[in-house]
């Protein structure tokens, strides 16, 4: 690795697991603009026929891609094209241009290029993730038909090299689903969000990426070495020595623990000291969960359903509900599998809902709360989750609960589906649990009251450290800023742990901070019982549970509540860390 350097440091979001060091790869998408001529009256023919052609092939091209897709990675992810194929046949995007070339005597490409650009400012008014993806999505569509009616090369053409990690200010999903895995290591952009189609595309690939590091396109060249950290969301840019041995190292250990993971069988994950911890996988695919089981998951903490929802025009109908979610139940028919409903609102607005602006998406109508606006949304996904109950130890839980009331109202939502599917003689599990995700400081401080609703509960941590430290989770400006080891959230999570226990009842945490050495030290040791991670995860965290003593971890817990500060909370964590995996590991590593 090049010294010539001192190494750059940068932060953003993790998007897709595991680690890669290489070569920066810089792709830009810049578009050159259309020439500016007019056209002669008569040539106006010419250019529809030109438009349309190219729509045909940019169509054709799409359907290759999404065929391959499907053959490569399956269904689901071959359906994140169709919004793009949407795309050509929509009258916003073909009637437009239509009439620019027809009325203003320019160029198919030219009036193209107009329309595109009037709809990206229409759309660009919000920051959504799912209209930002659409806008994402529309920027892919118009490489490949500008593209294509000015003959420039394909730009998903990369062309030689190998032990490339990919540098670009945003990536597209045509760009993605190219990638040879092989050569491409790793990704690294500007912007971004984990739930962008071009990221669900990279998970399934197993293409390590972080998103959200604001200006590396910028920042980096050709050629420089780089280090791409998808675990932890960080990136390096010309790594000394030193560090870059360091990720080597640890990309070694975690393909090692990966290598000897049980082929099949649910494990234990059990402490030196005789104490069992339930070890589950967060999907947000069903084709996940066969990699989950093939890892040892003793089943599902959180399954996403959102995947059904992502850029789709009309809402998911029952039967495809009830096949995907009795694919992932029949993966694990002895373990719990926890449905989460449709976690709507905040970054994710399904085209399908006419979901009013809002000022503060994130403190607007988000998760349980669109249950009430949307009751024939929810009572599909009901019916389609207690058809799959017959499969397994089905269980449902709810997003952004606050209040008993809120669990009332979903629980007259599940029974009106039930009475609905026993009026029709389709069986299904009377029995099935429900639990609320605690993911306010609200819901954490009135949990023994949620408790009592609850038949379990699940700790979201990802948005109680947004909610408790008032950090917008997916402001890459801030994410220095949000850290779960801040003081308040042990405290909330203890507080979560012991009305759970009180109760007699199930707590589980399922954000990414338990997917953190530390952060499963913490959740451990405040008294969580099962932990759920993204399931490339699951080996790491299963030998870090084997590697320390029950006893270490809840002596450090209680030091990290009494904790000052967050320095002192992460000192506090260090002693059951301190056991090393494997010898000649200083705890320090990356
Ligand atoms: C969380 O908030 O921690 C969580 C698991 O849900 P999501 O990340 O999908 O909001
Ligand atoms: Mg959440």
């Amino acid at each position: 690795m090049s010294n010539r350097e001192p190494p750059t440091h940068l932060e953003g979001f993790p998007a897709s697991d595991g680690i890669a060091l290489g070569r920066v790869r810089r792709v830009d998408w810049q578009v050159p603009e259309a020439p500016r001529a007019t056209v002669p009256r008569g040539a106006r023919h010419r250019e529809l026929d030109r438009f349309e052609r190219a729509l045909q092939r940019a169509s054709e091209e799409l359907e290759q891609v999404k065929q391959r897709t499907e053959a490569r990675l399956g269904p689901v992810e071959a359906r994140i094209f169709d919004p793009q194929i949407l795309m050509l046949e929509d009258p916003e995007v073909v009637e437009g241009t239509k009439r620019y070339i027809s009325e203003n005597r320019v160029t198919a490409a030219r009036a193209f290029e107009w329309r595109m650009l009037e709809l990206t400012e229409l759309w660009a008014r919000t920051s959504h993730t799912m209209v930002l993806d659409r806008l994402n999505d529309l920027h892919d569509v118009k490489l490949r038909v500008l593209g294509r009616l000015l003959g420039l090369p394909s730009p998903w053409d990369l062309g030689g090299g190998g032990d490339e990690v990919i540098v670009a200010r945003e990536l597209t999903p045509s760009f993605v689903a190219r990638l040879d895995p092989e050569r491409v290591r790793g990704l690294a952009t500007d912007a971004g969000s984990r739930a962008a189609h071009w990221a669900i595309l990279a998970r399934s690939m197993q293409i390590p990426a972080v998103v959200g590091l604001g200006d590396i396109f910028d920042r980096t060249r050709d050629g420089q070495a780089i280090v791409v950290d998808g675990r932890a969301g960080s990136v390096v840019i010309d790594p000394d020595e030193l560090e870059a041995q360091r990720f080597e190292r640890r990309r070694t250990r975690i393909s090692g623990w990966t290598r000897h993971a049980p082929a099949g069988a649910p494990e234990t994950a059990v402490t030196l000291d005789d104490v069992a911890v339930t070890l589950r996988a967060n999907l947000d695919l069903p084709g996940e969960a066969r990699r989950a089981r093939e890892f040892g998951s003793q089943g599902v903490g959180l399954f996403r359903t959102e995947f059904l929802a992502v850029g789709r025009h009309a809402g998911p109908g029952e039967e495809e509900q009830y096949r995907a979610y009795s694919a992932v139940a029949e993966t694990f028919p002895s373990d719990a599998v926890l449905i989460r409903v449709f976690d709507l609102g905040g970054d994710k607005f399904p085209l399908f809902l006419r979901m009013p602006a809002e000022g503060n998406p994130f403190l607007g109508r988000r998760g349980v709360r669109v249950c009430r606006d949307e009751p024939g949304l929810f009572l599909t996904q009901l019916r389609a989750i207690l058809r799959a109950t017959v499969h397994g130890d089905v269980r449902i839980m709810v997003p952004l609960v606050n209040t008993t009331g809120e669990i009332t109202a979903f629980r007259e939502l599940l029974d009106a589906a039930k009475e609905q599917l026993q009026g029709e003689g389709v069986p299904f599990r009377n029995d099935v649990r429900v639990g609320a995700m605690i993911e306010t400081p609200a819901a954490a401080l009135a949990a023994a009251e949620l408790a009592a609703a609850s038949d379990f509960l699940s700790i979201g941590t990802n948005d109680l450290v947004q909610y408790a430290l008032a950090v917008d989770r997916t402001n890459t400006g801030l994410a220095h800023l949000f850290d779960p080891f801040h003081p308040a959230v042990p405290r909330l999570v203890s507080h979560v742990a012991e009305a759970g226990r009180s109760a007699g009842i199930e707590v589980s945490a399922c954000g990414e901070m338990a997917a953190q050495p530390a952060g499963a030290v913490l959740l451990m040791g405040l008294g969580v019982d099962a932990l759920s991670v993204a399931w490339p995860s699951l080996p790491e965290i299963r030998n870090l549970i084997r590697g320390c003593r029950m006893r270490d971890v809840r002596e450090a817990a209680a030091g990290a509540i009494g904790a000052s500060s967050t320095a002192a909370v992460r000192r506090a964590l260090e002693k059951p860390l301190a056991g090393p995996p494997e010898p000649g590991l200083s705890p320090g590593d990356p």
